[in-house]
């Protein structure tokens, strides 16, 4: 993933020139302060023995402990993790929590190990990292193929080293283990709200709910929970994919019994496909997903989805990057020559690290709050973070991914001087 750390580094670069921002410090910020790699041994339920390669990196914590997500994916690799904890820092940042940034990750296609062996590889991994987290140290959560049961096996790791109940070393557990409500959906609720804050006070295209179409790409976490919140509302989401491929209807996708039996098969058999469903629909490519003619684009899977190569053929009006990095650099410059608004991920999926927050608070204070209380105050959090980032976008008269680094490196860089660190 050399190319997507470079894009990180080209947009930080970029930043720096609006904030002139000197090359000493600009370098400080872009390293991060510590990188973990392990080679994690596997006992496969056979006896093989398999070893898998795992990161976690510590960008930076001047605003509070390092915080962000542990992804399971075979084309993880160092510099994409790298890529990923800066992003969380600057994301932190957007959304003014007090934590620093990090991400975590094991080159594992998940799919191919047994419930037991993933059990095995996620408490492996906490092993391998236990000394340096902790709830005031860095604090891990779910990212792509890792969900709340996997948070589970590995906080009860980190309980059973350390000898203490700490459910708040991780976030984005289950409910009955320290789990805050609303988390689950917490990333797509929040890029919700952007969405609206978007249509409501800078442009709805002159389109009602029901005429404003959505192509989702990506069925998890994010990609499902944001087509469920959306076609609840009443949007015409009419394309979803996963990794294999996805279904259009131009008269929108009965989203709801579409998920329903997607889930409830896939609970059984993993190797099953969104396009497997059988409600009136037509199979189309990612490829052809990411070009249909729709007002509002939502990436909502991996890194590097649209580059160069089908950058012209965008015909949304505006893309919401719910998913970490989905634009490349230079199908950013593209876009935006085609008047196309992209809404930057560090932002748009700051939802889900709010949500986190939220969860260790409670954790910290001994509280359980209601899933409408917790979405309530995930709302107004980002409702504030996007006005923000309107203001500064309108002051610096640029677009919304310059203005959100911007403001966030600046930020960065105010708390490494109060704190003599630059
Ligand atoms: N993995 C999510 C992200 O990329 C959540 C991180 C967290 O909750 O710490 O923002």
């Amino acid at each position: 993933m050399e190319n997507f750390y470079q894009d990180v580094l080209k947009r930080i670069e970029r930043a720096s020139k609006v904030l002139n921002l000197p090359e000493q410090i600009k370098n400080v910020i872009l390293n991060p302060q510590r990188i973990v790699q392990l080679s994690l041994v596997l006992k496969r339920d056979n006896g093989d023995l398999e070893v898998f390669q795992a990161y976690r990196v510590q960008h930076n914590d001047a605003y509070g402990p390092f915080k962000g997500g542990i992804r399971f994916h075979v084309n993880t690799d160092l510099n994409e993790v790298k890529a990923l904890a800066i992003l969380m820092t600057l994301k932190n940042s957007v959304v003014n929590l007090p934590y620093g940034g990090a991400k975590g990750g094991i080159s594992v296609d998940p799919r191919s190990l047994s419930e037991a062996e993933l059990e095995r590889l996620s408490r492996a991994y906490v092993n391998g990292i236990y000394s340096i987290i902790g709830s005031k140290k860095d604090i891990p959560a779910p990212d792509v193929n890792t969900n709340s049961q996997v948070m589970a096996w590995m906080a009860d790791q980190y309980s059973l080293l350390s000898n203490n109940y700490v459910p708040e070393s991780f976030t984005g557990k289950p409910t009955n283990f320290g789990g805050s409500f609303g988390r689950d959906i917490a990333t797509s609720f929040g890029g919700i709200v952007v969405l609206e804050e978007f249509l409501k006070t800078v442009d709805n295209f002159g389109k009602t709910q029901s005429e404003l179409k959505v192509a989702i790409q990506g069925v998890g976490n994010a990609g499902s929970n944001a087509a469920r919140i959306l076609a609840k509302k009443g949007y015409r989401v009419v394309a979803i994919s996963d990794s294999r491929g996805g279904i259009y209807n131009a008269n929108g996708l009965k989203i709801k019994s579409i998920l329903n039996e997607y889930e409830e098969k896939k609970s059984r058999d993993k190797s099953i496909t969104i396009m497997d469903t059988k409600f009136e629909c037509e199979k189309i490519t990612n490829q052809q997903l990411l070009e249909l003619d729709v007002e509002v684009l939502i990436p909502a899977a991996l890194e590097n989805q649209i580059s160069q190569k089908n950058a012209s053929e965008i015909k949304a009006m505006v893309i919401l990057e719910l998913a970490n990095g989905p634009v490349t650099f230079d199908a950013e410059e593209k876009l935006l020559a085609k008047n196309i608004t992209l809404l930057p991920g560090i932002l748009v999926n700051a939802g889900g690290v709010v949500g986190s927050y939220f969860e260790w608070v409670q954790n910290n204070s001994g509280d359980k709050w209601s899933k409408a209380e917790v979405l309530e105050k995930i709302e107004d959090r980002m409702k504030e973070s996007f006005a923000d980032l309107y203001q500064v976008k309108n002051k610096l008269n640029t677009d919304y991914h310059t203005a959100a680094f911007v403001s966030s490196i600046n930020k960065v860089k105010e708390i490494m001087s109060l704190r003599g660190r630059i």
